[in-house]
């Protein structure tokens, strides 16, 4: 029987969440995490535990059918004109988000894209960098590195760096501005464009439909609450991100019901306090683990 063969880095941010994210569609596996393959006990999907720069060409080759892998390293291999071409995102994974950044010294000349004009970047991105650049007119020297790029300026290697951002404080702490986003990322799902197996495909599927709800219940909560019947309308207004909500009957009462709703967007403290202002009582928020819309 087909297997579908998954590619994940071995470890890494994308180990982390993509492991999760499985395990959250249900996959149980057998071993620890120091193999190179894993085998789901109750899915026919094995995973290849990889370097994450190594996904593409691994997908693209068929040595695995799908991969897990930061856009950011995905739309590199396309630039560099390997076989990232061969390769298309099947489904954007919602973890592991973070900007590809333009940054230079606080303190230096460097404050735009028009200042780098015959500057040295360093970068662990070159063909992403070099095209970004290229398509604004600007010709610089690309200095690659493969990783600590953000030490490039002070050991005067670079005057400018292209890196990877989540929060920041990498760059703060050494002296850093960031100037320019050169791509936003996250984690996706690729294959190849084509020449797939429909087997493959066929159990991939099951797991792009599990994971969607993984990921839209991720911020998704159910909120319970008791109303007023004459502030109905308005407590309805405050939920956010929710379509119809269930109005029920409490026994006994006819000047309040129930409500419960399904909010699609995060709920803050702020609108729980604007429920209460509007008569809301017995306020609830309540995660959701899994969801099929
Ligand atoms: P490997 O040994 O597999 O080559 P790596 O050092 O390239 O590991 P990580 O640092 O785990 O890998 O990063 C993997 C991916 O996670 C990156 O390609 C990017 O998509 C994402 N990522 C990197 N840095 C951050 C960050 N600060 N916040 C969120 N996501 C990030
Ligand atoms: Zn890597």
């Amino acid at each position: 029987m087909t297997r579908l063969r998954l590619a994940v880095q071995s470890k890494g941010r994308l180990a982390e969440g993509g492991m999760d994210l499985l395990k959250k569609c249900g996959l149980q596996f057998a071993y620890g995490r120091d193999r190179l393959h894993q085998r789901a006990e109750n899915m026919p999907v094995d995973m290849m535990l990889v370097r994450d720069d190594d996904i593409p060409n691994f997908v693209a080759s068929g040595a695995c059918d799908y991969g897990i892998v930061g856009e950011n390293v995905l739309v590199e291999e396309q630039f560099a004109g390997r076989r990232g071409k061969e390769l298309e995102i099947a489904l954007r994974l919602g973890f592991a988000k973070c900007t590809l950044k333009l940054a230079a010294p606080k303190d230096g000349p460097i404050k735009s894209v028009a200042d780098l004009e015959g500057k040295a970047i360093a970068t662990s991105y070159p063909a992403l960098t070099k095209a970004y650049l290229e398509e604004r007119g600007i010709s610089a020297e690309i200095v690659e590195m493969n990783g600590s790029v953000e030490v490039a300026p002070r050991l005067n290697i670079a005057e400018a760096i292209c890196d990877l951002v989540s929060s920041g404080a990498t760059l703060e702490a050494n002296g850093l501005a960031a100037f320019e986003t050169v791509l936003r990322s996250e984690a996706v799902l690729v294959r190849r464009k084509t020449g797939r197996e429909p087997e493959a495909d066929a159990i991939a599927e099951i797991l792009m439909r599990r994971s969607e709800g993984v990921i839209n219940s991720a911020q998704t909560k159910y909120i319970m609450l008791n109303a007023p019947v004459d502030r109905l309308e308005a407590i309805k207004s405050l939920l956010p991100g929710s379509d119809a909500p269930t109005i029920a009957q409490i026994v006994g009462r006819d000047d309040v019901v129930a409500l419960h709703a399904v909010c699609r967007e995060r709920v803050f403290w702020e609108t729980l306090e604007a429920l209460e202002a509007e008569g809301a009582r017995a306020i609830l928020v309540l995660p959701i683990e899994k969801m099929l819309a």
